[in-house]
């Protein structure tokens, strides 16, 4: 399914259904000029985005040539997932560098036993651990041997005949990039903002203070002028300074309500505090949740409790292996 979103220049959006995974689906954004093309994110490495990218392309009538380029956004599979139909056909593809090698050293599977570990200290049952396997981000993730056209903060990109501002935004991921139209004041927000759900923060272990950064980065472009906001998932808006307005109230009431769970329930693991938080999953109890959304789940109540360790709010203690933590202050 297609839709102009824009004109002169002329922005479509595909949108890539998801099928079975709660994000419901990618937007992935061409933007068409006389001479070029660029695509912005892919879908995942399944035959249900394939066709649907594929045909919406061909409905664009942009072929998978070299005068067609790709910039990835970020490395989660949903947005990277079907690079090679770009790269194997010569099409040059944008990403960053940091996102890009994290998706290298994927390949052998050693960031997800580092991830796995770190949670197995975070308290997560290794039965749990074994049962998010199948989590579509691993699963339909690319094959990561593909070149890239490294993009850094502030570069501006020539692209289908527009000038295109980078702006890195780490946080989602150690290496989102959001692309920024400065004429048109239009914004390709990516997973960096998302206007119908909040966007998913977890904590990395090659990027320290994945909150904290995330905080800074929403900082960064509060006050970008933007007319049209152009997110990865769901429905765009007309501004952006409410919207990180309330995702920064988002977080504060997560900070709040995780320094009242560890009050209530001293020396707990992360993973005996998640359940306690407030989850929107449409009614459902924590032990009723899939696999995935567990570890998603934990992995953003750490992302909160790393920020309050690191602001001396929550102590970490470690023994036998497990963490543990207590409120040392309460002034936040
Ligand atoms: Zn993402």
């Amino acid at each position: 399914m297609i839709e102009k979103v824009y004109s002169h220049p002329d922005i479509y959006r595909i949108r890539v259904d998801l099928p079975n995974n709660p994000l419901q689906y990618l937007n992935s954004y061409v933007i068409k000029g006389e001479t070029g093309n660029l695509v912005i994110d892919t879908g995942f490495n399944r035959p249900e985005c394939k066709r649907a990218l594929c045909s919406g392309l061909q409905e664009l009538n942009v072929r998978l040539q070299p005068e067609t380029s790709l910039f990835i956004t970020h490395l989660h599979a949903d947005h990277s997932g079907l690079v090679h139909l770009f790269s194997d056909a010569g099409c040059p593809v944008y990403m960053e560098p940091t996102d890009y090698q994290y998706l290298v050293d994927s390949a052998d599977g050693s960031t997800w036993k580092a991830a796995e570990d770190n949670f197995m200290r975070e308290g997560m049952p290794p039965e749990e651990i074994r049962s998010q396997f199948s989590n579509q981000a691993r699963t339909f993730s690319p094959d990561p041997h593909f070149s890239i056209t490294p993009v850094h903060d502030g570069d501006v990109l020539h692209l289908a005949g527009c000038d295109l501002q980078v702006v890195h935004t780490p946080g989602h991921t150690p290496g989102l990039c959001c692309l920024y139209l400065a004429k048109e004041e239009i914004f390709f927000t990516s997973d960096h903002i998302l206007f119908d759900i909040t966007p998913n923060i977890q904590v990395w272990y090659h990027m320290k203070h994945a909150l904290q950064r995330y905080l800074e980065s929403l900082e960064k472009v509060r006050d970008l002028p933007v007319r049209l906001a152009l997110p990865g998932h769901r429905e765009g808006d007309t501004s952006i300074a409410g919207r990180i307005g309330e995702i920064m109230a988002h977080h504060d009431r997560r900070l709040a309500e995780i320094c009242h769970l560890v009050r209530c329930y001293p020396h707990s693991t992360a993973y005996e505090i998640a359940p306690h938080m407030t989850w929107s999953m449409r009614g459902k109890k924590w032990k009723d949740f899939p696999p995935t959304q567990k570890w998603f789940a934990l992995g953003e109540t750490l992302a909160h409790i790393e920020y309050l360790v690191d602001y001396g709010v929550l102590r970490r203690s470690e023994e036998q292996g497990c963490r543990h933590y207590d409120l040392v202050r309460t002034d936040i």
